[in-house]
């Protein structure tokens, strides 16, 4: 555990008058306020709807208070959480809250309350999941928990899961479809064709409903409350989302997109991956998708018994749309699938999807089905928070930045410094960066890159997320946030260090000479093998189409060379790390990965491909798939 110092403040500074009032009973309601009047998505052509400039307006208020409004944010999460078991470990029991004003609490939390990681989080989250219903982390008792999606950490980590948790998911997607229609207006009454999964929830020891956040909030008043106040409603029923095999919810999600195809105004999805996934799956299941439209019917893989009345009860035979998509589908064979999108939903105005990140690679295959469609970058968040929203929706997703919503928790910002060369003899292997002290939202630098510390309203506090980000300016007083990678080191040998975004960078680079072939990278993942000595990185690619041994040969010299950390490249020239290893798996291979994530408790609208794996199985799904190996010559 990191001890932060906290930051002294003048407890004598005069107290930030309260941006919503200062009554601790409504505080949630006040920090998120619901306009009386719903946003609604705008006729097309027409003015924004009040409820849109209702949002905007008070979000450009918090945004231009950014600073006093997270003073205000952290006050209310104490005054509620105070007399809990973790903050009087470190606050004492004799806190009095309305004798402090909100600046001087402040200091005091920062200089009393460690900063803090899952791990430290996890005994409390245990004993709240087998039944302790005293107040340990929050003063409410909490009846749910969430799972992270856990494919960068190897296991799903359980969080609180609130309300709260459901209604910023409410108000996040109300703000940023604000935003949104103003650049893309969509039509009152239209369609999202949105591919969501609920996984399976089940039952801790204690009684809890444990599931992903994403399943508990297409479960909630919420997620219902999103479909009615923006007039605009998904194409499936409940029963194909919640029923938790992904590969049956696919096919429905598809076959509905396609009855109400003039009606759908946007694609989406939670992360980008399950789009491309859906559409690749489409390529193969057209034919039976235009049987069913043709007969009403509905194809013998779905079944699931509610979920086949939910559909069946949606579909009326049509032999005329059938054939229409018939005919566009055997052109579109023709030209490999391009611009799928635009051609089967010619109404829809753009595809919104978290695009960042981990899913930056899934861009060009989106690229490739999507055509001209905008791509909108979704909002960034977690599992245990809600983070920033997208205010530029027309940015490209590589340009995207997320504006820090001050309300939703309070925020802390660690400088990340990177170490210099010479400190690369470190036998202790921890990653590339030096931390500065945890800095408040008003005190960060643009340009200058921080891990994201989170106090919720859920009961983590100082709770380190693990994600870099890189500040690249300022909407008002609020931080516009670039996401630059998960922090953690994935790749390493020695004093080798390298993350996700340096595999992933690496990746593009080889794969680049991929286009002088008529095949394409679909997914990726690498492992540090130790087994043989001197170690060395192995990078699984599932390629589509064929690629002749030159080239993937030239692919591995030019990733091994692409790796620029310089752990990694002394440790390649004195032969402490062996040449990189590239090797292709045969097609299917990802799919079955995906598989197995899902099996043992993922969910398919959080999943990430693992970009590095240990775990014995996938290893040997990948080992027994390898259909090629190729070893790089960059360093001779
Ligand atoms: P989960 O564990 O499923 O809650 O996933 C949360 C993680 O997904 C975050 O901590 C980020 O690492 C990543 N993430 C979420 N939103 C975005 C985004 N807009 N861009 C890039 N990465 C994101």
């Amino acid at each position: 555990m990191v001890l932060g110092k906290g930051r002294e403040r003048n407890s004598e500074h005069q107290a930030p008058k309260p941006i919503f009032g200062d009554s601790g009973g409504a505080v949630i309601a006040a920090i998120i306020p619901i306009p009386d009047r719903q946003p609604t998505m705008t006729v097309e052509g027409a003015a924004a709807a009040s409820g849109d400039q209702e949002i905007i307006a008070w979000f450009e208020g918090v945004a231009e208070n950014a600073g006093l409004v997270q003073t205000q944010t952290l006050r209310r999460i104490i005054e509620l959480n105070h007399s809990t078991e973790y903050l009087q470990k470190w606050l004492g029991r004799d806190l009095r809250v309305q004798d402090l004003d909100p600046v001087a609490l402040e200091s005091l939390f920062t200089s009393s309350v460690p900063l803090a990681s899952h791990a430290d989080h996890e005994p409390y989250i245990q004993r709240i999941a087998d039944g302790d219903t005293s107040p340990l982390l929050t003063q409410e008792p909490i009846t749910m928990l969430s799972l992270s999606s856990g494919t960068t950490d190897g296991r799903p980590k359980q969080v609180p899961f609130t309300r709260f948790s459901c209604q910023s998911s409410l108000q996040i997607f109300r703000l940023g479809a604000a935003y949104r229609s103003r650049l893309f207006p969509v039509r009152a009454g239209g369609r999202i064709l949105e591919f969501i999964y609920g996984s399976k929830q089940f039952q801790s020891k204690g009684g809890l409903t444990v599931g992903t956040a994403t399943t508990h909030y297409f479960a909630s008043e919420e997620f219902k409350t999103r479909q009615k106040s923006t007039d605009s409603f998904v194409c499936s029923p409940y029963e194909v989302i919640s029923e938790g095999d992904y590969n049956q919810s696919t096919y429905c999600h598809l076959l509905l997109g396609l009855a109400f195809c003039d009606q759908v105004e946007v694609i989406a999805s939670t992360f980008a991956y399950s789009i491309v996934q859906a559409f690749t799956s489409f390529e193969e299941l057209w034919e039976e998708l235009c049987e069913d439209l043709r007969e009403g019917t509905l194809s013998t893989k779905i079944t699931s018994p509610e979920m086949r009345r939910a559909v069946m009860g949606c579909l009326t035979p049509s032999a005329s749309l059938a054939s229409k998509i018939e005919k566009k589908c055997r052109e579109l064979e023709e030209s490999n699938w391009s611009s799928l999108i635009p051609k089967l939903w010619p109404n829809a105005k753009y595809i919104y999807s978290i695009m960042t990140g981990s899913m930056q690679p899934y861009l060009k295959k989106l690229r490739h089905h999507a055509g001209d469609l905008a791509l909108i970058c979704a909002d960034y968040g977690s599992t245990e928070s809600w983070i920033g929203v997208n205010l530029e929706p027309s940015d490209p997703p590589e340009r995207a930045t997320f504006t820090v919503i001050p309300t939703f928790s309070y925020f802390e910002f660690i400088p990340l410094y990177r170490r210099k060369e010479q400190d690369h003899s470190s036998s202790v292997i921890t990653d590339d960066f030096v931390e500065g002290e945890p800095l408040p939202l008003s005190e960060v630098k643009v340009g200058q890159q921080y891990e994201v510390v989170l106090t919720t309203f859920t009961g983590l506090y100082r709770y380190r997320l693990g994600d870099v980000v890189e500040v690249a300016g300022f909407y008002k007083g609020a931080p516009k946030l670039t996401f630059i990678c998960r922090r953690k080191l994935i790749l390493t040998v020695n004093i080798d260090k390298n993350t996700e975004r340096d595999l992933q960078l690496v990746v593009e680079e080889g794969s680049r000479l991929l286009s002088q072939t008529r095949a394409e990278l679909v997914d990726f993942t690498s492992h540090a093998d130790l087994a043989v000595h001197p170690g060395h990185y192995v990078i699984y690619w599932e390629i589509k189409g064929e690629a002749e041994d030159r080239i993937l040969n030239a692919c591995s010299r030019e990733m091994d060379a692409a790796f620029a950390d310089h752990g990694y490249v002394v440790s390649r020239k004195t032969g402490s790390i062996g040449p990189l290893e590239l090797r292709i798996v045969e097609s299917g291979t990802f799919r079955r990965i995906l598989d197995y994530c899902i099996g043992n408790g993922a969910a398919m609208s959080q999943f990430k491909t693992p970009r590095c794996t240990t775990n014995q199985v996938l290893l040997r799904i990948l080992d027994r798939c390898t259909v090629k190996s190729f070893w790089s010559t960059a360093y001779g």
